[in-house]
Protein backbone atom coordinates (compact mmCIF):
# COMPACT_ATOMS: atom_id res chain seq x y z
CA UNK A 1 0.00 0.00 0.00
CA UNK A 2 2.51 2.60 1.03
CA UNK A 3 4.57 1.37 -1.81
CA UNK A 4 1.86 2.16 -4.17
CA UNK A 5 1.21 5.44 -2.64
CA UNK A 6 5.27 5.67 -3.41
CA UNK A 7 4.70 4.93 -7.10
CA UNK A 8 1.85 6.91 -7.85
CA UNK A 9 3.95 9.89 -6.26
CA UNK A 10 6.73 9.41 -8.46
CA UNK A 11 4.62 8.82 -11.43
CA UNK A 12 2.93 12.04 -10.95
CA UNK A 13 6.35 13.74 -10.02
CA UNK A 14 8.31 12.57 -13.18
CA UNK A 15 5.37 13.60 -15.61
CA UNK A 16 5.51 17.16 -13.70
CA UNK A 17 8.93 17.16 -14.92
CA UNK A 18 8.30 16.15 -18.20
CA UNK A 19 5.89 17.82 -19.04
CA UNK A 20 7.66 20.92 -17.49
CA UNK A 21 10.94 20.05 -19.23
CA UNK A 22 8.93 19.50 -22.68
CA UNK A 23 6.98 22.60 -22.51
CA UNK A 24 10.32 24.48 -22.46
CA UNK A 25 11.73 22.86 -25.60
CA UNK A 26 8.48 22.29 -27.45
CA UNK A 27 9.14 24.53 -30.46
CA UNK A 28 12.72 23.32 -30.63
CA UNK A 29 11.62 19.70 -30.62
CA UNK A 30 8.46 21.30 -33.06
CA UNK A 31 11.04 23.51 -35.50
CA UNK A 32 13.64 19.85 -35.61
CA UNK A 33 11.08 18.03 -37.77
CA UNK A 34 10.99 20.01 -40.41
CA UNK A 35 15.06 21.48 -41.04
CA UNK A 36 18.31 20.03 -42.54
CA UNK A 37 20.14 17.35 -40.20
CA UNK A 38 23.89 16.82 -40.39
CA UNK A 39 25.60 13.56 -39.17
CA UNK A 40 29.17 13.84 -38.40
CA UNK A 41 31.91 11.22 -37.86
CA UNK A 42 34.91 12.42 -37.17
CA UNK A 43 38.23 11.90 -36.21
CA UNK A 44 40.80 14.02 -34.93
CA UNK A 45 44.82 13.41 -34.48
CA UNK A 46 46.72 15.37 -32.23
CA UNK A 47 49.84 14.52 -33.63
CA UNK A 48 49.02 15.65 -37.15
CA UNK A 49 46.16 18.32 -36.47
CA UNK A 50 44.51 17.18 -38.90
CA UNK A 51 40.51 16.04 -38.49
CA UNK A 52 39.30 13.41 -41.15
CA UNK A 53 35.17 13.11 -41.40
CA UNK A 54 32.30 11.50 -42.91
CA UNK A 55 29.12 14.13 -43.17
CA UNK A 56 25.55 12.54 -44.14
CA UNK A 57 23.54 15.81 -44.74
CA UNK A 58 19.22 15.42 -44.63
CA UNK A 59 18.89 18.60 -46.74
CA UNK A 60 15.84 19.97 -46.47
CA UNK A 61 14.43 21.77 -49.09
CA UNK A 62 12.97 24.81 -47.29
CA UNK A 63 13.93 27.27 -50.16
CA UNK A 64 10.81 27.88 -52.13
CA UNK A 65 11.97 26.84 -55.46
CA UNK A 66 13.10 23.03 -56.51
CA UNK A 67 16.43 23.09 -56.77
CA UNK A 68 19.06 21.02 -59.22
CA UNK A 69 22.04 22.13 -56.65
CA UNK A 70 23.15 22.33 -53.04
CA UNK A 71 25.77 24.63 -52.32
CA UNK A 72 27.89 24.50 -48.88
CA UNK A 73 30.38 27.05 -47.05
CA UNK A 74 34.14 26.02 -46.48
CA UNK A 75 35.05 28.43 -44.31
CA UNK A 76 38.59 26.55 -43.19
CA UNK A 77 39.49 27.37 -47.13
CA UNK A 78 40.32 31.19 -45.75
CA UNK A 79 43.14 29.98 -43.43
CA UNK A 80 45.09 29.03 -46.92
CA UNK A 81 48.38 30.38 -47.71
CA UNK A 82 46.97 31.51 -51.02
CA UNK A 83 43.10 32.98 -49.74
CA UNK A 84 42.53 36.40 -51.44
CA UNK A 85 40.27 37.10 -48.26
CA UNK A 86 42.13 36.03 -45.70
CA UNK A 87 40.90 34.96 -42.18
CA UNK A 88 43.38 37.29 -40.66
CA UNK A 89 44.29 40.66 -41.47
CA UNK A 90 47.84 41.82 -41.87
CA UNK A 91 47.43 44.02 -38.94
CA UNK A 92 46.75 41.53 -36.72
CA UNK A 93 48.92 38.72 -38.23
CA UNK A 94 51.38 39.19 -34.72
CA UNK A 95 48.68 38.49 -32.49
CA UNK A 96 47.47 35.64 -34.61
CA UNK A 97 50.62 34.01 -35.35
CA UNK A 98 52.71 34.40 -32.12
CA UNK A 99 54.92 31.35 -33.13
CA UNK A 100 54.84 32.32 -37.28
CA UNK A 101 52.57 31.96 -40.12
CA UNK A 102 50.64 28.94 -40.08
CA UNK A 103 48.27 27.67 -42.70
CA UNK A 104 44.85 25.20 -43.11
CA UNK A 105 42.14 24.39 -45.10
CA UNK A 106 39.09 21.71 -45.82
CA UNK A 107 39.66 19.07 -48.61
CA UNK A 108 36.71 17.35 -49.91
CA UNK A 109 37.46 14.04 -51.00
CA UNK A 110 34.10 12.54 -51.99
CA UNK A 111 30.57 13.33 -52.29
CA UNK A 112 27.70 11.42 -52.96
CA UNK A 113 24.30 12.86 -53.32
CA UNK A 114 21.10 10.53 -53.77
CA UNK A 115 23.32 7.23 -53.98
CA UNK A 116 25.55 8.57 -56.69
CA UNK A 117 28.98 9.75 -56.43
CA UNK A 118 29.53 13.28 -58.06
CA UNK A 119 31.68 15.43 -59.49
CA UNK A 120 31.99 18.46 -57.56
CA UNK A 121 33.32 22.02 -58.10
CA UNK A 122 35.09 23.95 -55.66
CA UNK A 123 34.81 27.08 -56.54
CA UNK A 124 33.06 30.54 -54.90
CA UNK A 125 35.11 34.13 -55.10
CA UNK A 126 38.19 32.08 -53.82
CA UNK A 127 37.51 28.47 -52.90
CA UNK A 128 34.99 28.87 -50.40
CA UNK A 129 32.11 27.22 -52.09
CA UNK A 130 31.68 23.27 -52.47
CA UNK A 131 28.88 22.85 -55.37
CA UNK A 132 26.86 19.67 -55.71
CA UNK A 133 25.05 19.22 -58.66
CA UNK A 134 21.93 17.15 -58.07
CA UNK A 135 21.09 14.79 -60.86
CA UNK A 136 17.47 14.03 -59.88
CA UNK A 137 16.10 17.79 -58.76
CA UNK A 138 14.72 18.24 -55.16
CA UNK A 139 11.31 20.27 -54.98
CA UNK A 140 10.42 22.42 -52.74
CA UNK A 141 9.27 21.00 -48.97
CA UNK A 142 11.15 17.64 -50.33
CA UNK A 143 14.66 16.25 -48.77
CA UNK A 144 17.90 15.09 -50.08
CA UNK A 145 21.13 12.92 -48.58
CA UNK A 146 24.61 14.59 -49.15
CA UNK A 147 27.28 12.45 -48.41
CA UNK A 148 30.96 14.41 -47.93
CA UNK A 149 34.22 12.76 -47.19
CA UNK A 150 36.57 16.06 -45.93
CA UNK A 151 39.62 16.21 -44.18
CA UNK A 152 40.21 19.65 -41.90
CA UNK A 153 43.95 20.51 -41.69
CA UNK A 154 44.26 23.20 -38.56
CA UNK A 155 46.43 26.01 -38.69
CA UNK A 156 48.30 27.33 -35.62
CA UNK A 157 46.54 30.33 -35.12
CA UNK A 158 44.50 32.15 -32.42
CA UNK A 159 41.46 32.20 -34.02
CA UNK A 160 37.99 30.59 -34.40
CA UNK A 161 39.23 27.59 -36.31
CA UNK A 162 42.89 26.18 -35.45
CA UNK A 163 44.84 25.73 -32.68
CA UNK A 164 47.12 26.85 -30.18
CA UNK A 165 49.35 25.65 -26.85
CA UNK A 166 46.42 25.60 -25.31
CA UNK A 167 43.13 24.68 -27.09
CA UNK A 168 42.22 23.36 -30.45
CA UNK A 169 38.87 25.37 -31.85
CA UNK A 170 36.55 23.82 -34.41
CA UNK A 171 34.37 26.42 -35.42
CA UNK A 172 32.73 26.28 -38.66
CA UNK A 173 35.16 23.53 -39.44
CA UNK A 174 32.60 21.56 -41.75
CA UNK A 175 31.01 22.49 -45.02
CA UNK A 176 27.60 24.19 -43.84
CA UNK A 177 24.67 24.41 -46.61
CA UNK A 178 24.51 28.54 -47.71
CA UNK A 179 21.03 30.35 -47.39
CA UNK A 180 18.70 30.25 -49.96
CA UNK A 181 17.20 33.72 -50.35
CA UNK A 182 16.88 34.90 -53.88
CA UNK A 183 19.90 33.15 -54.97
CA UNK A 184 22.78 31.51 -52.72
CA UNK A 185 24.17 33.58 -49.85
CA UNK A 186 28.04 32.77 -50.44
CA UNK A 187 29.82 35.68 -48.98
CA UNK A 188 33.49 35.06 -49.07
CA UNK A 189 35.59 35.11 -45.63
CA UNK A 190 35.98 38.51 -43.88
CA UNK A 191 38.17 39.99 -41.48
CA UNK A 192 35.39 42.16 -40.40
CA UNK A 193 33.02 40.72 -37.91
CA UNK A 194 31.31 37.42 -38.19
CA UNK A 195 31.60 36.36 -41.31
CA UNK A 196 28.95 33.71 -41.08
CA UNK A 197 24.80 32.88 -42.22
CA UNK A 198 23.60 29.81 -41.99
CA UNK A 199 20.13 28.16 -40.32
CA UNK A 200 18.62 26.46 -37.97
CA UNK A 201 19.45 22.30 -38.07
CA UNK A 202 19.94 18.89 -36.24
CA UNK A 203 23.41 17.72 -35.26
CA UNK A 204 24.32 14.44 -34.23
CA UNK A 205 28.36 14.55 -34.07
CA UNK A 206 30.82 11.55 -32.92
CA UNK A 207 34.05 13.08 -32.53
CA UNK A 208 36.90 10.75 -31.81
CA UNK A 209 40.30 12.22 -30.18
CA UNK A 210 43.21 11.12 -28.02
CA UNK A 211 41.98 10.27 -24.47
CA UNK A 212 44.32 12.82 -22.86
CA UNK A 213 42.30 15.74 -24.08
CA UNK A 214 39.08 16.93 -22.71
CA UNK A 215 36.41 18.43 -24.84
CA UNK A 216 33.52 21.24 -25.10
CA UNK A 217 30.71 21.20 -27.50
CA UNK A 218 27.69 22.48 -28.82
CA UNK A 219 24.53 20.08 -27.67
CA UNK A 220 24.04 17.35 -25.57
CA UNK A 221 26.70 15.05 -25.15
CA UNK A 222 28.08 11.40 -23.75
CA UNK A 223 31.80 10.08 -23.67
CA UNK A 224 33.32 7.00 -23.86
CA UNK A 225 36.32 5.51 -23.09
CA UNK A 226 38.62 3.39 -25.51
CA UNK A 227 42.24 2.50 -25.33
CA UNK A 228 43.95 5.11 -26.65
CA UNK A 229 41.37 7.26 -27.59
CA UNK A 230 37.86 9.67 -26.55
CA UNK A 231 34.41 9.11 -28.25
CA UNK A 232 32.19 11.83 -27.88
CA UNK A 233 28.79 11.81 -29.15
CA UNK A 234 27.02 15.04 -28.92
CA UNK A 235 23.77 15.76 -30.31
CA UNK A 236 21.93 18.67 -30.48
CA UNK A 237 18.35 19.66 -32.17
CA UNK A 238 17.30 23.49 -33.83
CA UNK A 239 20.74 25.44 -33.84
CA UNK A 240 22.34 27.14 -36.40
CA UNK A 241 26.06 25.78 -36.14
CA UNK A 242 28.24 22.89 -34.50
CA UNK A 243 31.21 23.79 -32.26
CA UNK A 244 33.82 22.15 -29.99
CA UNK A 245 37.00 22.83 -28.40
CA UNK A 246 39.77 20.32 -27.47
CA UNK A 247 41.93 20.77 -24.75
CA UNK A 248 44.43 18.83 -22.41
CA UNK A 249 44.80 21.56 -20.21
CA UNK A 250 40.87 22.20 -19.54
CA UNK A 251 39.94 22.64 -15.70
CA UNK A 252 36.18 22.39 -15.97
CA UNK A 253 33.50 24.12 -13.06
CA UNK A 254 29.71 23.92 -13.99
CA UNK A 255 26.81 25.17 -12.12
CA UNK A 256 22.64 25.39 -12.52
CA UNK A 257 20.81 27.99 -14.27
CA UNK A 258 17.50 26.95 -13.19
CA UNK A 259 17.89 23.51 -15.18
CA UNK A 260 20.43 24.57 -17.61
CA UNK A 261 23.98 23.20 -17.15
CA UNK A 262 26.11 25.95 -17.58
CA UNK A 263 29.91 24.78 -17.61
CA UNK A 264 33.46 26.78 -17.77
CA UNK A 265 36.22 24.77 -19.48
CA UNK A 266 39.63 26.99 -18.63
CA UNK A 267 43.33 26.68 -18.86
CA UNK A 268 44.15 30.06 -17.17
CA UNK A 269 41.72 32.09 -14.85
CA UNK A 270 42.42 33.12 -11.18
CA UNK A 271 38.76 34.24 -11.31
CA UNK A 272 36.83 31.09 -12.85
CA UNK A 273 34.23 31.16 -10.23
CA UNK A 274 33.02 34.12 -10.96
CA UNK A 275 33.10 34.19 -14.42
CA UNK A 276 30.84 30.76 -13.82
CA UNK A 277 28.77 32.52 -11.69
CA UNK A 278 28.07 35.22 -14.04
CA UNK A 279 27.56 33.50 -17.21
CA UNK A 280 25.03 31.18 -15.66
CA UNK A 281 23.25 34.78 -13.97
CA UNK A 282 23.26 35.85 -17.67
CA UNK A 283 21.42 32.71 -18.98
CA UNK A 284 19.13 33.80 -15.91
CA UNK A 285 18.45 37.74 -16.70
CA UNK A 286 17.89 37.12 -20.50
CA UNK A 287 15.50 34.22 -20.24
CA UNK A 288 13.49 36.28 -17.62
CA UNK A 289 13.51 39.74 -19.78
CA UNK A 290 13.83 38.09 -23.29
CA UNK A 291 12.62 34.58 -23.27
CA UNK A 292 13.69 31.17 -21.86
CA UNK A 293 16.73 29.58 -23.05
CA UNK A 294 15.74 26.44 -24.60
CA UNK A 295 18.54 24.18 -24.53
CA UNK A 296 20.09 22.29 -21.73
CA UNK A 297 23.68 23.18 -21.82
CA UNK A 298 25.78 26.50 -22.15
CA UNK A 299 29.45 25.99 -22.39
CA UNK A 300 31.90 28.50 -21.50
CA UNK A 301 35.22 27.92 -23.18
CA UNK A 302 38.60 29.88 -22.63
CA UNK A 303 40.32 29.74 -25.77
CA UNK A 304 43.28 31.90 -26.82
CA UNK A 305 41.24 34.02 -29.47
CA UNK A 306 42.58 37.24 -31.61
CA UNK A 307 39.13 38.99 -30.87
CA UNK A 308 37.20 39.22 -27.37
CA UNK A 309 35.20 36.51 -27.48
CA UNK A 310 32.82 34.59 -30.50
CA UNK A 311 29.33 33.06 -30.08
CA UNK A 312 28.29 29.13 -31.39
CA UNK A 313 25.27 27.91 -30.29
CA UNK A 314 25.17 26.51 -26.85
CA UNK A 315 29.28 27.50 -27.05
CA UNK A 316 30.77 30.51 -26.68
CA UNK A 317 34.76 31.28 -26.75
CA UNK A 318 36.08 33.59 -24.13
CA UNK A 319 39.70 35.06 -25.38
CA UNK A 320 42.42 33.79 -22.82
CA UNK A 321 44.03 37.52 -22.72
CA UNK A 322 41.23 39.64 -21.38
CA UNK A 323 41.59 41.09 -17.94
CA UNK A 324 38.95 40.80 -15.26
CA UNK A 325 36.32 43.31 -16.36
CA UNK A 326 36.56 42.25 -20.02
CA UNK A 327 35.95 38.52 -18.84
CA UNK A 328 32.60 39.84 -17.07
CA UNK A 329 31.64 41.77 -20.35
CA UNK A 330 32.54 39.57 -22.77
CA UNK A 331 31.25 36.50 -20.98
CA UNK A 332 27.67 38.40 -21.08
CA UNK A 333 28.03 39.92 -25.09
CA UNK A 334 28.28 36.03 -26.29
CA UNK A 335 25.86 34.69 -24.29
CA UNK A 336 23.25 37.03 -24.99
CA UNK A 337 24.13 36.01 -28.88
CA UNK A 338 22.40 32.73 -27.74
CA UNK A 339 19.48 34.81 -27.99
CA UNK A 340 20.59 37.39 -30.95
CA UNK A 341 22.37 35.09 -33.30
CA UNK A 342 21.36 31.53 -32.67
CA UNK A 343 17.57 31.92 -31.81
CA UNK A 344 17.00 35.18 -33.75
CA UNK A 345 19.09 34.77 -36.37
CA UNK A 346 19.98 37.26 -39.70
CA UNK A 347 22.41 37.45 -42.47
CA UNK A 348 25.40 38.12 -40.07
CA UNK A 349 27.29 39.94 -43.20
CA UNK A 350 24.62 41.79 -44.22
CA UNK A 351 23.02 43.47 -41.46
CA UNK A 352 25.92 43.00 -38.15
CA UNK A 353 24.26 45.99 -36.51
CA UNK A 354 20.89 43.67 -36.18
CA UNK A 355 22.88 41.26 -33.79
CA UNK A 356 25.78 43.02 -32.77
CA UNK A 357 23.97 46.04 -31.92
CA UNK A 358 21.16 44.56 -30.12
CA UNK A 359 24.16 42.00 -28.34
CA UNK A 360 26.13 45.29 -27.07
CA UNK A 361 22.37 46.65 -25.72
CA UNK A 362 21.57 43.48 -23.93
CA UNK A 363 24.95 43.18 -22.24
CA UNK A 364 24.17 46.67 -20.97
CA UNK A 365 21.18 45.73 -20.14
CA UNK A 366 22.33 43.24 -18.18
CA UNK A 367 24.19 44.96 -15.61
CA UNK A 368 21.08 47.55 -15.52
CA UNK A 369 19.45 44.49 -14.12
CA UNK A 370 22.42 43.25 -12.03
CA UNK A 371 23.31 45.63 -9.70
CA UNK A 372 25.90 43.86 -7.95
CA UNK A 373 28.27 44.59 -10.45
CA UNK A 374 27.78 48.33 -10.33
CA UNK A 375 31.38 49.17 -8.81
CA UNK A 376 32.64 47.98 -11.88
CA UNK A 377 30.27 48.20 -14.45
CA UNK A 378 26.74 49.96 -15.00
CA UNK A 379 24.64 50.43 -18.24
CA UNK A 380 24.98 54.24 -18.36
CA UNK A 381 28.91 53.72 -18.11
CA UNK A 382 28.88 51.54 -21.16
CA UNK A 383 26.37 53.60 -22.58
CA UNK A 384 28.64 57.44 -21.79
CA UNK A 385 31.63 55.09 -23.14
CA UNK A 386 30.13 54.09 -26.20
CA UNK A 387 29.11 57.61 -27.29
CA UNK A 388 32.23 58.93 -26.39
CA UNK A 389 34.13 56.46 -28.40
CA UNK A 390 31.21 56.95 -31.58
CA UNK A 391 32.05 60.53 -31.20
CA UNK A 392 35.54 60.88 -30.90
CA UNK A 393 35.50 58.29 -33.83
CA UNK A 394 33.14 60.53 -35.98
CA UNK A 395 35.29 63.51 -35.04
CA UNK A 396 38.82 62.27 -36.30
CA UNK A 397 37.32 61.08 -39.55
CA UNK A 398 35.57 64.80 -40.08
CA UNK A 399 38.72 66.34 -38.97
CA UNK A 400 41.20 64.68 -41.32
CA UNK A 401 39.11 62.71 -44.19
CA UNK A 402 37.06 65.54 -44.65
CA UNK A 403 33.91 63.37 -43.82
CA UNK A 404 32.92 60.33 -42.12
CA UNK A 405 29.87 57.84 -43.90
CA UNK A 406 27.83 56.99 -40.80
CA UNK A 407 25.17 54.68 -42.64
CA UNK A 408 24.66 51.20 -41.14
CA UNK A 409 23.37 49.38 -43.72
CA UNK A 410 26.79 48.26 -44.87
CA UNK A 411 27.80 45.04 -45.52
CA UNK A 412 31.26 44.26 -42.93
CA UNK A 413 33.01 43.99 -46.01
CA UNK A 414 32.06 47.35 -46.95
CA UNK A 415 33.40 48.95 -43.78
CA UNK A 416 36.80 50.72 -44.81
CA UNK A 417 38.48 49.62 -41.52
CA UNK A 418 37.94 47.29 -38.26
CA UNK A 419 37.33 50.73 -36.55
CA UNK A 420 34.78 52.24 -38.57
CA UNK A 421 33.08 48.49 -38.86
CA UNK A 422 32.82 48.06 -34.67
CA UNK A 423 32.13 51.60 -34.28
CA UNK A 424 28.87 51.58 -36.42
CA UNK A 425 27.38 48.36 -35.33
CA UNK A 426 28.28 47.47 -31.91
CA UNK A 427 28.70 51.00 -30.76
CA UNK A 428 26.35 52.85 -32.83
CA UNK A 429 23.96 49.51 -32.50
CA UNK A 430 23.91 49.71 -29.00
CA UNK A 431 23.26 53.47 -29.05
CA UNK A 432 20.28 52.85 -31.45
CA UNK A 433 18.12 50.44 -28.90
CA UNK A 434 19.25 52.52 -26.12
CA UNK A 435 17.85 56.01 -27.54
CA UNK A 436 14.70 53.71 -28.55
CA UNK A 437 14.38 52.74 -25.09
CA UNK A 438 14.77 55.83 -23.88
CA UNK A 439 12.25 56.58 -25.97
CA UNK A 440 9.10 54.47 -25.48
CA UNK A 441 10.48 53.52 -21.66
CA UNK A 442 12.22 50.71 -20.78
CA UNK A 443 8.97 48.03 -19.67
CA UNK A 444 7.64 48.97 -23.20
CA UNK A 445 11.13 48.06 -24.64
CA UNK A 446 11.51 44.76 -22.48
CA UNK A 447 7.93 44.03 -23.60
CA UNK A 448 9.01 44.63 -27.75
CA UNK A 449 11.96 42.45 -26.90
CA UNK A 450 9.70 39.75 -25.90
CA UNK A 451 7.49 39.45 -28.50
CA UNK A 452 10.50 40.24 -31.11
CA UNK A 453 12.11 36.90 -29.72
CA UNK A 454 8.55 34.93 -29.56
CA UNK A 455 7.54 35.65 -33.15
CA UNK A 456 11.25 35.26 -34.92
CA UNK A 457 12.50 32.61 -32.55
CA UNK A 458 14.52 29.79 -34.98
CA UNK A 459 14.07 31.94 -38.12
CA UNK A 460 15.69 34.49 -39.46
CA UNK A 461 15.01 37.98 -39.64
CA UNK A 462 15.78 41.19 -41.83
CA UNK A 463 15.57 44.77 -40.30
CA UNK A 464 12.35 45.43 -41.78
CA UNK A 465 11.10 42.26 -39.57
CA UNK A 466 12.69 44.05 -36.41
CA UNK A 467 11.01 47.47 -37.23
CA UNK A 468 7.56 46.05 -37.70
CA UNK A 469 7.65 43.75 -35.16
CA UNK A 470 8.68 46.27 -32.78
CA UNK A 471 5.71 48.97 -34.27
CA UNK A 472 3.57 46.13 -33.63
CA UNK A 473 3.97 46.17 -29.55
CA UNK A 474 4.06 49.97 -29.29
CA UNK A 475 1.60 51.25 -31.71
CA UNK A 476 3.49 53.10 -33.44
CA UNK A 477 5.31 53.43 -36.70
CA UNK A 478 9.25 53.31 -36.28
CA UNK A 479 10.48 53.18 -39.14
CA UNK A 480 11.56 56.59 -39.45
CA UNK A 481 12.89 56.45 -36.28
CA UNK A 482 15.37 53.60 -37.60
CA UNK A 483 16.30 54.99 -41.08
CA UNK A 484 17.49 58.27 -39.43
CA UNK A 485 20.03 56.00 -37.41
CA UNK A 486 20.42 52.98 -40.36
CA UNK A 487 21.13 55.73 -43.37
CA UNK A 488 23.72 58.48 -40.87
CA UNK A 489 21.21 61.28 -40.73
CA UNK A 490 20.83 61.13 -36.31
CA UNK A 491 23.75 63.02 -35.01
CA UNK A 492 25.19 61.93 -31.40
CA UNK A 493 26.67 64.68 -29.01
CA UNK A 494 28.18 64.10 -25.57
CA UNK A 495 26.43 65.88 -23.25
ZN1 LIG B 1 29.08 39.89 -30.75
Amino acid sequence: MKNKILCLLLVFCLSFCLAGCGQKQDYIEKTSENISSYTIKANYNDESKMLVANQKVNYKNNTGITLDEVRFHLYPNAFRQDATFKAVADKDATNAYPSGKSYGEIKINKVVANGKQVTTNVGGQDQNILIVPLDKCVPNGESITIEIDFCDLLPKVAHRFGYTDNAVCFGNWYPIACVYDNGWVQDVYCTNGDPFYSEMANYNVEISYPKYMQIATTGNEKTSDGIKNKTTVANAKTVRDFAFVLSDKFEVLSTQAGDVTIKYFYFNDKNANQNLQIGAEAVQTFSKTFGQYPYDNLCIVQTDFLYGGMEYPNLVYIASNLDQTGQKQVIVHEIAHQWWYNLVGNNQVAHAWLDEGLTDYSTALFFKLNEQYKNEITYEKLVKTAERNYTMFVDVLESFKGGADTTMTRATHQYKTEQEYVCMTYTKGMLLFDSLAFGMGQNKMQKCLQNYFDEFKTKTVKPNDMIKSFGRTTGTNLAGFFNNWLDGKVTIGVA
